[in-house]
């Protein structure tokens, strides 16, 4: 039976994904899933299990790029308060995977732990921003990471601790289909020098993004020492353009997509991007953006 007609409350057809992603670009999703509960996401995911559909989960779509034609299979959006909770005990904070970044750094803040500030400005969920390992030279989130809970492909709720998880350059070892929730240990600090931190960060960060009216997503893993930008712009690729998608005057490691950008101009200037940077000095820059 479609997913459509067993899920009838929570699954809608053909849903273009542009609206739930930073960039607005995208194709429509052959079923986008919002489920209410983890055991409604588990019957979910064993019902496509059973009927071989593919499953993409989709967080705040800040390092996705989602394809212009059709998607087949179900896109998952974890958006219920079962899934966006926050929660403290001492030191510790537990987050919903599909909540928001931004409301756990301010959650945190707020109760004057300090560790996650400096994190500030990125945008995205928890669970994104986890399996992304996101971070700059500052610190990686991975860093405050206590345990993830996460649903395993055979449907079973496991956690996994610090010591069974690996946490790379924008990347994890994360490899089970959901991010439930995520447990981080974090500095009980006073609050006053937690926010002094976050405002400074917030300023620096802001300063090396696209201007705030534009949607731009970073392309490119910063290679050892040195930065993927700065190679960038060495090779003479500074606001290279492929249809309307065009590097950032700011940061060449974005690409901006002014109106009319498919997910096509994003994938082509990357491309093109990656070839002259390593024909001009040498280095295979590796893609940080997701691509589906
Ligand atoms: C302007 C701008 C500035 C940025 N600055 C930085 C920066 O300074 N440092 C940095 O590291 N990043 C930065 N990023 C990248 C981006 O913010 C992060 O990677 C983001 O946190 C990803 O989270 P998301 O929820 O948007 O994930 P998405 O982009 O929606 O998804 C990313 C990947 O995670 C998977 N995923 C999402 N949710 C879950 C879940 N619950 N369980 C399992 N898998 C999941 C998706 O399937 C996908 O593969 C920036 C992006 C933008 C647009």
């Amino acid at each position: 039976m479609p997913l459509a007609q067993q899920f009838p409350e929570i699954t809608q057809r053909n849903q273009p994904l542009a609206p739930f992603t930073h960039l607005k670009i995208g194709g429509p999703a052959e079923y986008l899933v919002q489920p209410r509960s983890v055991e409604e996401l588990n019957a979910v995911l064993a019902a496509c299990k059973r009927d071989g559909v593919r499953v993409r989960m989709l967080g705040g779509g800040y390092n996705l790029l989602v394809p212009d034609d059709p998607i087949g299979g179900a896109v998952v959006r974890l958006v219920a308060p079962a899934f966006t909770f926050l929660k403290r005990d001492g030191k510790r904070v537990t987050a919903g995977g599909g909540g928001q970044l931004f409301d756990l750094i301010a959650f945190a803040v707020r109760n004057g732990l300090g560790g996650l500030e400096t994190l500030v400005g990125i945008r995205g969920t928890v669970g994104g921003s986890v399996r992304c390992n996101v971070g700059d030279k500052t610190g990686e989130i991975g860093q405050t990471v206590r345990a993830v809970t996460v649903l395993t492909d055979a449907g079973a709720v496991q956690t996994r601790t610090r010591d069974e998880l690996t946490f790379g350059d924008h990347r994890t070892d994360i490899d089970e289909p959901v991010i439930l929730s995520v447990e981080f240990e974090l500095e009980a600090e006073s609050p006053g020098t937690v926010l002094k931190r976050m405002r400074k960060a917030w300023v620096q960060r802001k300063a090396t993004e696209p201007l705030s009216f534009q949607a731009g997503v970073r392309l490119f893993r910063n290679p050892p020492g040195q930065t993927a930008a700065t190679l960038i712009d060495r090779s003479q690729m500074t606001k290279a353009k492929v249809g309307a998608a065009e590097l950032s005057e700011r940061n060449s490691n974005y690409a901006v997509a002014h109106p009319g950008t498919t997910a096509r101009d994003i994938v082509q200037l990357a491309d093109l991007v990656r070839a002259k940077v390593k024909e001009r000095t040498g280095v295979a820059l590796d893609r940080e953006l997701h691509v589906w």
